[in-house]
């Protein structure tokens, strides 16, 4: 196995009102790929579009990095882009195939920790975090209805916090052959720490709140995803909560 490029802890919850979990999360510490996958569909399509997002993801990128273990920042980003394309048409090609599954979607944030940069890729309302020197700064902007009146002047942000119609997101996976895909790319620094996470986190804690469980528990990146969950669901839980952390550059992932 290679050498981990970051340690990191992956954790998903029910929350304390949906019945299921349509949520997955992927944290793979050797090959730096991050995932927070947020289904949507009826019955169990909603876990089978996250799943499958992961599934597909992984294997894309794989392959990839099989062939080009080292890729430059440019191309690196490129292939992170492309699994996620990949993923969305693999779900758009079971949902056209099985009518269980019609019309099934998930939101996808995806992290890729690589060489001296992270590379950021998402579509929806899924974020990336980056906590440093004590700051938490949130690095996706939702492809939701809320943000686009935010950005428009229509809400405020205390407003936004408040709206009735806060989930409604306007780019999902899976529900076309192709899907637009946001990508970006940051240099690392030393003691980063980065949060991806689905809206029942955001949702239902404060950017302070977050921040205080990062600085205190951060040290301890299993412990910080358990506390963070713990906090969402006695905040009320009301959706599936899950949190994928990682800090890059330290030996995390069992080597044998
Ligand atoms: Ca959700």
């Amino acid at each position: 196995m290679s050498m981990p490029v970051l340690v990191s802890a992956a954790l998903t919850d029910r929350g304390r009102v949906r019945t299921h979990n349509e949520d997955a999360v992927h944290a793979d510490p050797c090959m730096g790929l991050l995932i927070v996958a947020d289904g949507m569909g009826g019955h169990k399509a909603g876990e089978v579009a996250s799943a499958l997002a992961i599934v597909r993801m992984r294997e894309v990128m794989e392959k990839a990095l099989a062939n080009d273990p080292e890729p430059d920042t440019h191309t690196a980003g490129e292939l992170l882009k492309d699994a996620v394309q990949a993923a969305n048409h693999a779900i758009f090609e079971a949902a056209e195939s099985d009518p269980r599954y019609s019309n099934m979607g998930t939101t996808l944030v995806a992290g890729l920790i690589m060489g001296q940069h992270v590379h950021v890729a998402h579509v929806g309302d899924s974020r990336l975090y980056r906590f440093r020197d004590g700051q938490l700064e949130c690095l996706t902007s939702d492809h939701s209805l809320v943000q686009e009146m935010l950005d428009q002047g229509l809400y405020t942000p205390e407003q936004a916090s408040r709206a009735s119609n806060r989930n409604i997101v306007t780019r999902a996976m899976g529900l076309q052959a192709e899907v637009e895909v946001s990508l970006q790319q940051y240099p690392l620094e030393q003691a980063d720490l980065y949060l991806l996470c689905s809206d029942g986190l955001s949702d239902m804690l404060d950017e302070d709140t977050i921040a205080l469980t990062l600085h205190q528990f951060g040290d301890n990146l299993d412990k910080a995803a358990h506390c963070l969950v713990e906090a969402a669901n006695q905040a009320g839980g009301r959706d599936n909560i899950s949190v994928v952390l990682a800090v890059p550059g330290k030996a995390g992932c069992d080597a044998d």
